[in-house]
């Protein structure tokens, strides 16, 4: 049954009840309004009451933006937006009173209600506006199908938690949104710099305090009419509502970055807090508040890259960004199934024997619209988005099914293999040991002839882990190759507790060889090549370019080569061109 609200108004001697059955109201001292209170003291429109989809909420002034001269309280508090709540005691000023109820159908209108009503009315002439009071003493029993509704709060701080703060920023936008185009607000989307440390140095407890005395701080900030919350561990967003002007939020970003930095006494200890705070403002056309949130999470994290304590107004050009990297994730999505993506193969060489000895695989993507992009603009972002897993699967499918094309074309050396990149999610991938099964079953791929990629610092991240699974990878017959070797953190001496095939020697590090053959890369590119051959793995370099690089690298004894100077990446028709030239197919070398 359809809750009814009713606005029980004490207006000096009388008092009368307005069921709430329009969309808006306006009240005040004008023929105008629609709920007329002819009172000294109430202003022309005193205030407005309008519905969203949440329930009724009240503002101070008329629609138009003008305010009352004497303001408006609830619960004596005095505000400028506020959402009505069962109970709750407006004043508009001295003696001019409204309660606002709720009940469901027949209990507002039957004679217990009314009694209900009464006592209220009586209790508000008696003065006492503590609305705990009223409930408390005034109604003895209440009705239950009269339920207060109660606004969550955070444990902790006793600030509104995140869900009470969404449901805040829900209601201001529907404002905006079907009653008041010009309404502007912004929120403020704050992160506590450096908060693990002091809990990890003092303590959680110490932590605690921390986040209470800021949240004190944050409080003491803010204009009523401003909300701030916890929105969990050490963040916290604020709502700056109604505002003229985008300045009007970075002055307040810009206030509580000095307040906060304030010395604070922790433990005994002097603590110089700071924050980092990301601002998105309804100036941009949001339909979201979930879309607001996460513009200003967005500009939160360029303040903390750029230094942390700092403010970042989150502008057109972050949200281009932003929209394109979703659009892109949207349009890979739709890759992947429509086939867009496509293997290029770049082959590598044998350095002693100048002959062929297998490719590399590198993703491609033909966009509809933007051309061929290269991996590096949609590998991170999938990355991202989980969609890498998807890719990953398609990827070594595709590899292997060439492969075995490859394999059956009598013109084409036997034992050739394919390399496939690897990320570091599908390294973390509990299927993936099972996928790759699979896929050498179906195209009936012999031990040795794919080999995955991954690079140093994916390996290193989490040395256990890749050694396990560069064992598993070991059980099934698929070498692991180290990828860009030298950029990375490792040291040499940890190589041999990778049960691994190949290094690849980055690019970097061959770009730097040239004519004087005297740097220190050729140092490094060389202790690399007697290391790994003395732990029995081989060594490709990759990024050969030029004859001196080629030179280079055959003194120095390395295995295999990959890079422009023999071919770049080609579609797989052209790859299979060279691979039938075969070991009738020399360089000049
Ligand atoms: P990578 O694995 O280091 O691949 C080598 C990159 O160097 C390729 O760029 C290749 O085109 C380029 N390259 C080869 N020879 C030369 C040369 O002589 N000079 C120069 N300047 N560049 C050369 P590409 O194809 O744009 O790939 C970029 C990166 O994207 C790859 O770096 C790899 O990390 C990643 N990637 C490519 N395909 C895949 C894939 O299927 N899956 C995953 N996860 N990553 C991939
Ligand atoms: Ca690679
Ligand atoms: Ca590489």
């Amino acid at each position: 049954m359809a809750s009814k609200k009713i606005l029980l108004f004490k207006a000096k001697d009388n008092i009368f009840a307005e069921v709430l059955t329009r969309k808006i109201y306006t009240i005040g001292r004008s023929h105008h309004d629609d709920i007329f209170l002819a009172n000294r003291g109430v202003s022309r429109c005193h205030a407005s009451i309008y519905f969203t989809d949440d329930g009724p909420w009240i503002i101070d002034g008329s629609f138009k933006g003008r305010n009352s001269t004497n303001g408006l309280l609830v619960n004596g508090q005095k505000v400028h937006q506020h959402q009505l709540h069962q109970y709750d005691i407006i004043t508009f000023c001295r003696d001019v009173y409204a309660i606002f109820l709720e009940g469901e159908g027949d209990a507002a209108s039957n004679q217990a209600l009314e009694e209900v009503l009464h006592k209220i009315a009586a209790f508000i002439s008696l003065k006492k506006t503590s609305k705990a009071h009223i409930v408390d003493s005034a109604i003895e029993k209440p009705d239950p199908k009269i339920k207060p509704q109660k606004l969550q709060f955070d444990d902790l701080t006793g600030l509104p938690n995140r869900s009470a703060f969404l449901a805040r920023v829900r209601k201001s936008l529907e404002f905006k949104k079907k009653i008041s185009e010009d309404h502007q607000f912004s929120i403020l989307f704050i992160d506590v710099d450096r908060f693990k440390m002091v809990n990890d140095s003092l303590g959680h407890l110490a932590g605690d305090q921390f986040l209470i005395q800021l949240s004190k701080r944050f409080t003491a900030c803010l204009r009523s009419g401003d909300m701030v919350a916890r929105l969990g561990g050490d963040e916290f967003g604020i709502l700056i509502d109604d505002i003229d002007d985008i300045n009007e939020s970075i002055g307040v970003a810009q206030r509580l970055q000095k307040d906060i930095a304030k010395p604070l006494q922790l433990d005994h200890q002097e603590i110089y807090p700071s924050i980092s705070i990301g601002i998105a403002s309804t100036y941009l056309q949001y339909q979201t508040v979930e879309d607001i949130l996460r513009d200003a999470d967005t500009a939160m994290y360029n303040a903390k890259k750029a230094g942390k304590a700092r403010f970042v107004l989150f502008d057109e050009n972050m949200h281009r960004k932003a929209s394109d990297l979703l659009k892109l994730d949207g349009d890979l999505r739709r890759a992947v199934e429509n086939q867009q993506l496509q293997l290029y193969y770049q082959p590598i060489v044998s350095l002693k024997e100048k002959s062929l000895v297998g490719f590399e695989a590198l993703i491609r993507w033909n966009h509809p619209e933007r051309g061929l992009l290269s991996p590096d603009v949609f590998i991170p972002i999938s990355e991202e988005t989980n969609l890498i897993y998807k890719i990953g699967i398609w990827t070594i499918n595709e590899a292997c099914r060439q492969l075995a094309l490859w394999k059956k074309n009598a013109v084409i050396q036997p034992n050739l293999y394919v390399n496939v990149n690897i990320s570091s999610k599908q390294l973390s991938d509990t299927h993936l040991i099972k996928n790759i099964k699979e896929v050498l079953q179906k195209y009936s791929i012999a031990p040795g002839e794919l080999k995955l990629e991954i690079t140093e610092s994916i390996a290193m991240e989490d040395s256990q882990h890749t050694i396990k699974v560069s064992k598993q990878l070991g059980q099934v017959g698929v070498p692991l190759v180290i990828d860009d070797f030298g950029t990375g953190y490792s040291s040499l001496s940890y190589l041999n507790r990778f049960p691994i095939d190949t290094l690849k020697i980055d690019r970097s590090f061959v770009s730097d060889i040239d004519i004087t053959n005297e740097n220190t890369s050729l140092n490094i590119t060389h202790s690399i090549i007697s290391l790994a051959h003395s732990l029995g793995v081989k060594v490709v370099a990759e990024g050969i370019e030029n004859a001196y690089h080629l030179a280079y690298l055959k003194q120095a004894k390395c295995d295999f080569g990959q890079g422009f100077l023999f071919s770049k990446p080609v579609e797989a028709e052209a790859a299979t061109h060279l691979a039938e030239a075969g070991l009738k197919w020399r360089w000049k070398f």
